[in-house]
């Protein structure tokens, strides 16, 4: 599979379960490899592991649909050639050390944490936090509305579906602003 298979996987599949797919996504970004979030053990060291999961799966569905690939790919690039120098003095590849401790929606807008604070890292990760707010969480559409009980965005067609009061999206913004 080349690249524009793995970008067309990430942006079009409800679930992200095939285990080749996955494998070569992690291969291409290291940074999203399965680990336990606590003690960051790489879990594809357990032979019964079955790649049906990665931490890409983390990233809110409606969100790494719009942008996942272009996030990572970017993410990526930053960490590409850098190093990190480990407690013993070690030097090892940055791409392969650092990751996400917990991606989710919090308050509308992608959350992102993560083992190190790296600048270049938190750059990109805020470019596309903002982009969230005005990214359907469920599907990538442009938000139209957000729900105001649980802060979320939605689109027009989404929107429907959510027992929730919606307000749009550029109402709510403007009341923000002026806040
Ligand atoms: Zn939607």
């Amino acid at each position: 599979m080349g690249k524009i298979d793995l970008a067309l996987y990430i942006k079009n599949s409800n679930k992200l379960d095939d285990p080749i797919l996955n494998k070569q996504l992690v291969d291409l970004f290291p940074f999203m490899r399965p680990r336990n979030a606590w003690s960051g053990k790489d879990l594809t060291t357990d032979p019964d592991f079955d790649w049906t999961w990665t931490l890409i799966n983390e990233i809110p569905d409606g969100w790494r649909k719009a942008f996942g690939w272009r996030m990572l790919s970017e993410l990526s690039a930053v960490m590409d050639g850098e190093t990190f120098t480990d407690w013993e003095g070690e030097e090892l590849p940055l791409s392969e050390n650092y990751y996400p401790v917990q991606i989710k929606e919090k308050f509308g807008e992608l959350r992102w944490y993560s083992n190190f604070y790296i600048e270049k890292i938190e750059e990109v990760i805020q470019k596309y936090q903002d982009l969230s707010r005005r990214t359907c969480v469920n599907c990538g559409r442009p938000a139209r509305y957000i729900s105001t009980g649980w802060i979320c965005p939605w689109c027009e067609y989404c929107a429907v579906d959510v027992k929730d009061k919606m307000i749009p999206i550029d109402e709510w913004f403007s009341e923000e602003e002026e806040k």
